[in-house]
């Protein structure tokens, strides 16, 4: 029996966006066609801007369809005033690398952003146009961001503000108005779509300041070129239709639980963000001294897929630069698992994965012991 726990690398499918995109593979015709065909097509795009838009409150005409949120997020940055980019030093790499030079917000030691070094970095740079990045909730930590009071600072400087709801997106409340909100970026498969899909939302004030990445022929308004991939939107569309009712409560529960029972039986633990607002299914835990890599591959042998705290690109494990900039030291940082859970866990099965953990780390400990 495997037990999948990385959510926040990736969903598992819904089996109702599954069957959604079987039907409409069926379909002939591009969504780009005026005829009967094309339009039937389209009809499954258009129904999935319609869905998300009123989810996020955002005019359906402000969203542009891509890829994920790669691509949604590169797309925000594409501004043809060329601000002056602030972004907070905890975005994920697909924010962090979109503007050479930009500057950082600093993250207190409990993985929230500070909001006087932005008021700080924002008072600098009068009579400039300005965006602000800032994710919702880290991918890394599961931290939540003060949203409110960014965008409150945002407004007081007039600068625009962008957002990274990728993690956020279906686990807590986000409303484009409301939060006054100018770019945001979700992905489809982090809430039960498939991968492949992702979609950019804008407010009216953004409206002809974006130029596409990929141009070509007219499609998303002009701002993403491409015949749209539409059984993934569709997909993508029913997943976020249908993440209302993943039991976020009872996730949250095993995941207190989880933490509870670690935190009795394996002395030394640190739960990073523990005393931080979190998202519901979302635990990093740290072993300090041990290697997080082979924490994870001793886990994956036992049947239990969890990921390393340390980013991970094709296999190749860094140290976190969201860890490394709340302060955390580079031991800590090195023995950081992350646990993201997809759906309630029973009792049992949490004691199972505590003693599998429990002796994982005794094995380990004893082989670092063995070195000296
Ligand atoms: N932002 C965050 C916070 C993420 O967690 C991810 C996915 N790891 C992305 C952006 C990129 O999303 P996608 O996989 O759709 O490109």
């Amino acid at each position: 029996m495997r037990f999948y726990m990385d959510y926040n690398a990736s969903a598992p499918i819904n089996n109702n966006a599954l069957e959604l995109m079987i039907e409409v593979y069926k379909y002939i015709g591009n969504p780009s066609s005026i005829h009967t065909s094309g339009r039937k097509v389209r009809a499954f795009l258009e129904d999935a801007r319609e869905k998300i838009g009123i989810i996020l409150d955002n005019s359906s005409q402000n969203i542009i369809f891509t890829s994920g949120a790669t691509e949604a997020n590169a797309l925000a940055f594409k501004l043809s005033h060329k601000p002056s980019v602030i972004i907070s030093s905890i975005e994920h790499p697909s924010v962090l690398n979109q503007s050479k030079g930009a500057d950082l917000i600093k993250v207190l030691e409990n993985g929230i952003i500070c909001l006087e070094d932005l008021e700080k970095i924002l008072q600098k740079q009068k009579d400039v146009d300005k965006l602000v990045s800032v994710m919702a909730v880290n991918n890394e930590t599961g931290i939540i961001q003060p949203l409110k009071e960014v965008s409150r600072i945002c407004k007081k400087y007039s600068a625009l503000l962008h957002v990274d709801a990728v993690q956020a997106f279906g686990r807590i409340p986000i409303t484009m108005s409301k939060l006054e909100i100018d770019l945001l970026a979700i992905s489809s498969h982090k809430i039960g779509g498939p991968k492949g899909a992702g979609c950019l939302l804008y407010s009216d004030r953004i409206k002809n300041k974006l130029i596409p990445l990929i141009k070509g022929g007219g499609q998303e308004k002009g701002l993403r070129a491409g015949t749209e991939a539409v059984a993934q939107i569709a997909g993508f569309g029913k997943a976020a239709e249908l993440i209302k009712d993943v039991k976020f409560n009872e996730i949250e529960f095993s995941r207190d639980l989880l933490e509870q029972f670690i935190k009795n039986n394996i002395k030394g633990v640190e739960i990073i963000g523990e005393n931080s607002p979190r998202v519901s299914n979302t635990s990093l835990l740290s072993f300090k001294g041990l290697s997080a890599k082979k924490l994870v591959i001793s886990l994956d042998l036992e049947g239990y897929e969890v990921s390393s705290g340390s980013a991970c690109s094709s296999g190749k494990v860094t140290d976190s630069h969201v860890l490394m900039a709340m302060g955390l030291d580079r031991n800590t940082v090195q023995g950081a698992i992350r646990i993201s859970l997809c759906e309630p866990i029973l009792k049992k099965d949490i004691d199972k994965f505590v003693e599998t953990l429990q002796n994982i780390i005794f094995r380990l400990m004893d082989r670092e012991k063995n070195k000296v």
